[in-house]
């Protein structure tokens, strides 16, 4: 019965072109990757793998390091016996990191973005409060909010006057309003200073996912409250650790009270293993790296293949009146098509060239804009970039 109506199911998924698929990769993440069956790599523009570290010799070594000194496994949760002095020293660094920007900054390492997002809205989101979130947050803070005991009010995309008529209306004590601070599908920059004008008029608080800026905005990597120059104490800042950190994890950093509130009630935080202590190692020198000439120096890079790109895309729409280039200074650069269908053929006939780009399709992105969103990495190189643009000239006619 179960089996029947999930197959059921599946067949109406594959009919409307929504069905996904994973692909076995043979090789490290990085622009070339080679999938199971094929002979060639695929020039890849598909990670969140923005400064390129993922396979970063210094990072490689310090995973060896780090296993050596401490082990694999943390072996419990960090209220039992998984808190070790190396998760502590990534906690205090990252405090350092925000600590222009939040007062009394303190830090606490999740296992991954998703559970963090979880802790922050299930944990500070009680029947006292309300939460604002962006429609087009990531899929963790729209589940972590429903989770929540909270009303949750989600304002059309960066419209700030109807965040404020909803605030005006709001009698809960506690206000929390939640963004990304670069949106994932769009690769738009969030109007954060916008957003804490109104936390502070209406007695909010602004929580920031900064899993696509941390790494890469701002002068030292530090994201988007360093690009921003913002300083509150109603700031609560969420980055994730696998996309520019190169690793695993996540990390939330705010007010000591607001930490010290996470680590008594956030149950994503209490009732799981700690983080791999080999892997908060690993997070020492990724830091490390960030912060370093050769991190400005991949910053730079990658700024100069956004701009390279986007030039290049812009020159393809005169040949299709019907896409578009949404406005973005980010990696993530999406080209919107429209129909599931024509992403999907653009993709598979971008792929016999060699080239991976993902389709990215609803319930991802709304109904009717379906796209091609390439990820732009530090690693990626100008001949590349020319490579996948001189490709998609001559899908001509593919629609
Ligand atoms: C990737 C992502 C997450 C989830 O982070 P993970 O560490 O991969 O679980 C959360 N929010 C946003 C905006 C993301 O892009």
């Amino acid at each position: 019965m179960l089996i029947a109506h999930l197959r059921e199911e599946l067949d109406r998924l594959a009919a409307e072109g929504l069905q996904r698929r994973r692909r076995v990769v043979q090789t490290p993440c990085g622009p070339e990757q080679r999938l199971s069956g094929q002979q060639q790599p695929l020039l890849s523009f598909c990670s969140n793998d923005y400064l390129g570290l993922a396979q970063h010799p210094a990072l490689i070594q310090a995973l060896a390091e780090g296993a050596a000194r401490w082990g694999v496994g943390a072996g419990a949760s960090h209220l039992v016996s998984g808190h070790m002095q190396v998760h502590e020293d990534v906690e205090t660094a990252f405090a350092r990191w925000q600590q222009a920007h939040i007062p009394e900054a303190q830090a606490l390492l999740f296992g991954s973005g998703f559970m963090a997002n979880m802790a922050l809205m299930t944990a500070l989101g009680g029947s006292d409060a309300t939460i604002f979130a962006d429609k087009l947050n990531h899929a963790s803070l729209i589940d972590g909010g429903l989770l929540a005991q909270a009303e949750m009010r989600r304002y059309p995309h960066g419209q700030l006057e109807q965040l404020e008529r909803l605030l005006q209306r709001c009698t809960t004590p506690i206000r929390l309003i939640v963004t990304d601070a670069v949106f994932s599908m769009d690769g738009d920059v969030a109007d954060l200073p916008g957003l804490l004008r109104l936390a502070e008029a209406y007695d909010a608080w602004l929580v920031i996912d900064d899993a696509h800026g941390l790494g890469v905005l701002g002068t030292q990597g530090h994201g988007s409250l360093e690009h921003f120059g913002l300083h509150s104490e109603r700031l609560i800042w969420m980055g994730t650790l696998g996309k520019a950190m190169g690793v695993a994890g996540a990390v939330v950093v705010a007010h000591a009270t607001i930490i010290d509130w996470l680590v008594q009630r956030a149950r994503p935080y209490i009732y799981t293993t700690g983080m791999p202590p080999a892997l908060a190692h690993v997070l020492l020198a990724s830091m490390a790296l960030v912060e370093s000439e050769e991190g400005a120096a991949r910053r730079a890079h990658l700024q100069a293949m956004i701009g390279r790109l986007r030039e290049g895309l812009w020159a393809l729409l005169f040949g299709h009146a019907h896409w578009s280039l949404p406005e973005s200074s980010t990696a993530i650069q999406p080209l919107i098509v429209g129909s599931n269908e024509e992403a999907l053929h653009l993709s598979a006939a971008l792929e016999r060239q060699g080239l991976w780009v993902p389709a990215i399709r609803p319930p991802t992105v709304p109904a009717g804009t379906a796209r091609l969103r390439f990820t732009l990495s530090a690693a990626h190189t100008g001949e590349q970039l020319d490579r996948l643009l001189a490709t998609l000239a001559r899908m001509e006619g593919v629609a």
